[in-house]
């Protein structure tokens, strides 16, 4: 029986589909891990979510085939050591786009209204001062900038269009006849950040993209603007956007992902009151779990017995594995 390791828990619907294909699980917590995890050693398969999966943990793996990505981002497995050996690697690239696309339009609605405040004046007993909250907005006729259209960029211009906006797209790495077809226009990156009511970054984290935003674009972009992260930490300097809002230079920000995570208590954003924050949680739905823990275990089951059922979308470095279909 081909033994297939889970690193931290997934959603039952996925566990399910690995074992009704006679595989023996192995569910390994967190708490766990090292960089040996022995019960691993001799697995073909690891389904991962969030832990650093290092090469010093991988050379130990022997038999390994495949690491399935519980989600679309990969800087937390050493690729090049995956790449060498031939063993493949898989994301669950259809199952998060709408979750994500969801989050940041729930974060660009919630700072607009400033609902923090507005919550708290009421059951603060403060209902009728409310001709003294700041001026809040709508995102109807706004300028939105979405910076990587890829799934979930696409998601997300959707949604914004379905508000009126007008939707501008920096990805310098797609035609712009698919940013046009989408019923969105191509901008260059500085143009973009100047004219823009919101910002949604959706791109990965590499030596390009780190520190993307800084002092010098924050300088650019509009006094009212909106700026959401649910990509990856780092892309937006954490120190200049804290200096961005507590000095009104833009309006508010979204964070889901931060430079370190979990981040420092002491982090100075917490203290700031135009910024809302969630842990990493924008694929989180119950929904996305679901379909991601699915997707999931579907690549690793396919990769493993049936290579012609993987949706090929799914691996991410084809280039360099047999994979004889
Ligand atoms: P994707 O691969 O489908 O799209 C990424 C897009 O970014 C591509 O179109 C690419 O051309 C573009 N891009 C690359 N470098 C760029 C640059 N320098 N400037 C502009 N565009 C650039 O990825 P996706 O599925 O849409 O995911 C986007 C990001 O969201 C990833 O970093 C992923 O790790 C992150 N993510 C976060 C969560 C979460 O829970 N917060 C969940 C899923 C994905």
């Amino acid at each position: 029986m081909s033994k297939v390791a889970i690193l931290e828990p997934i959603h039952p619907a996925g566990i399910a589909i690995l074992k009704r294909n006679n595989f023996q699980v192995i569910k390994i917590k967190s708490q766990k891990f090292g960089n040996n995890i022995k019960e691993i050693n001799d697995v073909e398969g690891i389904v991962l979510r969030t832990f650093h999966l290092k090469k010093e943990i991988l050379e130990n793996c022997k038999k390994l085939k495949i690491v399935s990505r519980h989600g679309v981002g990969y800087d937390n497995v050493d690729i090049n050591f995956l790449n060498k050996n031939n063993i493949a690697l898989t994301i669950t690239g259809s199952a998060n786009a709408v979750s994500v696309a969801e989050h940041v339009m729930a974060m660009f609605l919630s700072l607009s209204k400033i609902s923090n405040k507005t919550d708290h004046l009421v059951r603060s007993g403060k209902f009728l001062d409310r001709n003294s909250l700041p001026d809040f907005f709508e995102i109807y006729k706004k300028n939105v900038l979405i910076i990587g259209f890829g799934r979930i960029g696409k998601r997300l211009s959707k949604i914004c269009l379905g508000f009126e906006s007008n939707v501008f797209v920096y990805d310098p790495y797609i035609d712009e006849s698919i940013i046009r077809k989408n019923n969105c226009t191509p901008i260059d990156f500085n143009s973009g950040i100047k004219i823009a009511d919101y910002i949604s970054l959706h791109l990965p984290m590499n030596k390009k993209t780190k520190n993307l935003i800084t002092k010098k674009e924050f300088k650019l972009m509009k006094k009212n603007c909106i700026l959401v992260n649910t990509s990856r930490g780092g892309i937006i300097n954490e120190k200049d956007l804290y200096w961005a809002l507590s000095n009104n230079i833009i309006f508010g920000s979204g964070i889901d992902v931060f430079e370190t995570e979990p981040p420092n208590q002491k982090n100075l954003l917490f203290k700031l009151d135009n910024v809302l924050l969630s842990p990493h949680s924008a694929a989180l739905t119950l929904e996305c779990k679901k379909r991601m823990s699915i997707e999931a275990c579907e690549n690793l089951v396919y990769f493993l017995k049936e290579k012609n059922k993987i949706n090929i979308k799914n691996v991410v470095n084809k280039k360099y594995i047999d994979l004889n279909i």
